[in-house]
Parts: C-alpha cells; sequence; structure tokens
C-alpha cells in the first residue's frame, strides 16, 4: 500500500479499530470458553460478548495485539512499514518513526510480527521439486568468550541454516544461466547438521511425494526412505550455483538484506528475521496487498514471541541509526 493511501484509510485510532474489528469478524470469534461463534459488540468498552455463555473478550484478544497496550495506529503503520518494501525495518528505525519514547514496546512488536509471519508461513509443506542445502549464517557469539573462537562453518559466529525451496525446471528456458523457476521457500535455524535434526525438520516442510536435490553430505542419506526421490549429487563449488540455484541466491539476498540493516544478529533471534524474509519473497507472485494480507494474520494468530524476555543488549541496531 502506498503511503498516501494508507494516510488515507487510517488516518485516526478509530479508524484503526475498526478496520481491527472487521477483520476479527472476518476470521471468525469463537469463545474460548464454549466454543460459540455469535457475539454482541460493544464499542464503547470494545469488547465480544459470547449469546452463549457471555463471556467477554477484548477486540486484542487472541490476536496478535494480545496484552498489548500499545495504540492501534502503532500496529498499523508498523504492519505498513514492515510490508511496503522488500526489505525491513530496524525497531529503532520503527520506533523513531512513530516517535514513541520507549524502545522495548516497540522492539517487542516488530518481533511479534515477525512471529505470525513465520507461524503464517509454518502451516505450509513444500512439494515438487525441492533444492535443499545449508547455509552459514554469522551471528553473535553467545557462548563464553573465553573459549578460542573456532574457524569456518563450526565456528561460534556462525549459526546453520536449512533452506528448502520449490525449484522446478522450465523447458527451453529464456536465460539458459536460470533453468528453473522458483516458488515457495523455507528457512530453518537448526542446532546441528545431524541427519537426525535435517530428517526431522525436512519430514515437516516438504510432502512425502517430492523430489529432492541436494549435495552429497551424510546428513541426507535417509532421504530416500521419506520423499519420492533424492538425487544426490556430488557437486564442487564452482557448480553449486547451477546444481542448487535458487538456495544459494535465497541464502545469498538473505545474508545481504541482514547485513545491510543490522550490525549483528544475536543467534536467538536470527530465525525471526528469517521468517520475515520468507514470508515477503513467498508472496511476490500474489497479486494482493500485502499490507492488507498480513492484517488478516495479525487479527487470526497470537504471536508466540512472548516467552522471549527482553534485555537491553538484545537490540538489533540498524547500521543507519545506531
Ligand atoms: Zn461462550
Amino acid at each position: 500500500m502506498k503511503l498516501l493511501d494508507f494516510d488515507k484509510n487510517y488516518p485516526t485510532e478509530d479508524s484503526c479499530i475498526m478496520r481491527f474489528k472487521e477483520m476479527r469478524i472476518k476470521s471468525g470469534v469463537v469463545c474460548p470458553h464454549c466454543g460459540h461463534t455469535e457475539h454482541l459488540w460493544f464499542p464503547t468498552s470494545m469488547h465480544f460478548e459470547c449469546k452463549n455463555c457471555h463471556h467477554r473478550q477484548s477486540l486484542r484478544s487472541g490476536t496478535i495485539m494480545h496484552s498489548s497496550k500499545l495504540p492501534f495506529m502503532y500496529w498499523f503503520k508498523a504492519i505498513h512499514l514492515m510490508t511496503s518494501t522488500k526489505k525491513t525495518f530496524s525497531a529503532l528505525e520503527i520506533q523513531r518513526q512513530l516517535g514513541h519514547k520507549r524502545y522495548q514496546p516497540i522492539w517487542e512488536m516488530c518481533h511479534k510480527i515477525r512471529s505470525i509471519m513465520g507461524q503464517r508461513d509454518s502451516e505450509y509443506t513444500l512439494s515438487g521439486m525441492i533444492e535443499l542445502d545449508e547455509g552459514f549464517f554469522s551471528t553473535e557469539r553467545d557462548d563464553d568468550h573465553n573459549i578460542p573462537l573456532k574457524r569456518g562453518r563450526g565456528s561460534q559466529k556462525k549459526s546453520k541454516v536449512l533452506v528448502m525451496i520449490e525449484s522446478q525446471k522450465v523447458e527451453n528456458p529464456k536465460n539458459p544461466e536460470k533453468p528453473k523457476s522458483v516458488n515457495h521457500l523455507k528457512m530453518i535455524v537448526i542446532p546441528d547438521l545431524k541427519a537426525k535434526t535435517i530428517n526431522s525438520i525436512a519430514q515437516m516442510s516438504i510432502e512425502q511425494d517430492a523430489i529432492i536435490d541436494t549435495d552429497a553430505s551424510t546428513s541426507y542419506t535417509d532421504f530416500e526412505n521419506y520423499f519420492a526421490k533424492h538425487n544426490a549429487s556430488v557437486i564442487s563449488p564452482q557448480e553449486i550455483s547451477k546444481a542448487l540455484p535458487w538456495v544459494h541466491i535465497a541464502i545469498s539476498n538473505a545474508k545481504t538484506l541482514l547485513s545491510d540493516m543490522y550490525h549483528g544478529v544475536k543467534r536467538e533471534f536470527l530465525q525471526s528475521y528469517l521468517d520475515e524474509f520468507c514470508y515477503k519473497l513467498n508472496r511476490i507472485r500474489i497479486p494482493l496487498d500485502p499490507f492488507d494480507r498480513l492484517l488478516v494474520v495479525t487479527a487470526k494468530y497470537k504471536s508466540d514471541f512472548n516467552h522471549i524476555p527482553y534485555r537491553q543488549d538484545k537490540i538489533d541496531n540498524c547500521v543507519n541509526c545506531g
């Protein structure tokens, strides 16, 4: 949505409240006590009352704004900023745009928005032809700094990410350098490269009738038991961009996005940033307005971000504003 359209559609707090109420009714208000779906609306106190058991729930209850005290307008503006560009906004930048005094609630709001993006995407599984590989993302070390730093992929400053992407071969491609077309992708932070870990995540993320292309790593040896076909090829580093093109383009783009925006990403928040990256990329070809689409999700999902405690040292430092 363009900025002028946003300002026209949502000029006041009341206009945001009305739109959010509309979204909640559209997604179906369910009584948490008796499961009844018919409710009365009380505009002054902004709550729904179950027609069956008279249980009351607030407009924010069970949504992304559950227990939030921030104005609806803040949420709408943050969602607008985060969906208006392929890039991302740091919490500090959004705090500045909103002119809010405290950083913590804005930081939490941004992570809650990313959290529902991840929840929404986790409902889908990948199918067809899949490229799968691991990416190694630079993150700040969170172990004992007295322990010597390991080099390479096993370094404490590298986080492992399993990357899976639907990649279909194209008949007579216009660009011979790009013989495959890309569709949906998933990026999931993994604790290790053990076959057991990778098997479990791949099974949760990919349909059984999929055909998986990977390199010849021993982490993937069980795939032939779980999927229709597994093509494991010995791939030299020079050939990797041809053999698994999209998975490596996705890894490279995600790394660029993160390094352009943040000085250092904390390991525990890497998944959150990758969720935002994947959510946007997975919808890039859908003609619906990204703001409206995400607004539907915010009314339907309660964020699972609450359990992560905020600490001052967890600030995601924007490269532009500190
Ligand atoms: Zn009820």
